[in-house]
């Protein structure tokens, strides 16, 4: 028999479900059986991708801004009282937006980048587990041997690389892997595993916008860069971070919580 990740029976809330990392994640999550609810701020870009992914109506959309923690309480009691429980959390919403364009050291950054960035991209992810974590310990596990709930964290190789000119950015995914370390050891006797990605870097939407030049010789240029230090000398795709990710998810995974996974094609600098 085939080796199958078996997932129905599960329901999934993967936030910024709709775009890169996140839409591939959702689209393997509802590929191994799963029920998907994607988050994201932008509801004309949630519908669209809810049509991308198809998958047979196993994926819905609801609009949230993650780092509003009204927003965050509402989404997650919406997913239970449509779906009736939630076995998997992918937090996984992140954007450059809130970065100080102008600030090339970390001393530059003003106060209110540095404040919007850790809220973006740490403080919206540990709102998530507020709201996530008792709503899993609430439900009964999906079958014999299930965890209560699984939920994948996705950090960033910045936050191992910590290069200069990164510092709120990495700050805030260092922070985000701090979290789900501690919180991880606090529930994994409750049957809730807590684990984080850190991908390298991926080509979806972000690292496109980062990636554009002035020109096509420009963009080649900065890819070069890019895989000059990657050991496999080449960018990685969103499916192969949606992977590791739905493993982490699954029961195959059932002995593995508090980690951090590099997915990064060994970067080295
Ligand atoms: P992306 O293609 O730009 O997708 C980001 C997703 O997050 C979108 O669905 C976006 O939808 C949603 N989002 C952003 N801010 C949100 C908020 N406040 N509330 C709810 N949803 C929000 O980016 P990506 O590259 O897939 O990145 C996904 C995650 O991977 C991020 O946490 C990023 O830091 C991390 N990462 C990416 C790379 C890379 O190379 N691409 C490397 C390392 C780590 P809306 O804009 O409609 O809200």
């Amino acid at each position: 028999m085939a080796y199958t990740i078996d997932l129905s029976g599960r329901v999934a809330l993967v936030t910024g479900g709709t775009s890169g990392i996140g839409l591939a994640t959702a689209a393997k999550l509802a590929t191994a059986g799963a029920r998907v609810v994607i988050c994201g701020r932008n509801a004309e870009r949630g519908r669209a991708a809810v049509a991308d992914i198809g998958a047979d109506g196993l994926v819905s959309y609801l609009q949230a801004d993650v780092s509003d923690d009204e927003q965050v309480r509402e989404l997650v009691d919406a997913v239970v009282r449509e779906h009736g429980r939630l076995d998997i959390a992918v937090n996984n919403a992140g954007n450059v937006e809130t970065l100080d364009p102008s600030a090339r050291t970390s001393v530059e950054v003003t106060p209110s980048h540095f404040d919007a960035t850790i809220r973006t991209l740490m403080t919206s992810a540990w709102l998530c587990m507020r709201h996530e974590i008792p709503a899993m310990i609430a439900g009964d596990p999906a079958g014999p041997g299930a965890a209560r709930g699984a939920v994948v964290n996705v950090s960033s190789m910045d936050a191992a690389l910590l290069a200069a000119g990164t510092g709120s950015y990495s700050a805030a995914k260092l922070g985000l892997e701090a979290l789900t370390v501690s919180t991880a050891k606090e529930f994994a006797a409750r049957g809730v595993r807590i684990n984080a990605v850190r991908p390298g870097a991926i080509l979806t939407p972000m690292l496109e916008r980062n990636l554009r030049g002035d020109s096509p010789q420009e963009r080649a240029e900065r890819v070069a860069a890019y895989e000059a230090v990657i050991s496999m000398r080449r960018l990685g795709e969103p499916r192969e971070v949606a992977s590791v990710i739905t493993w982490l998810c699954s029961d195959e995974a059932s002995y593995v919580t508090g980690q951090v996974l590099n997915v990064d094609g060994a970067i080295s600098l």
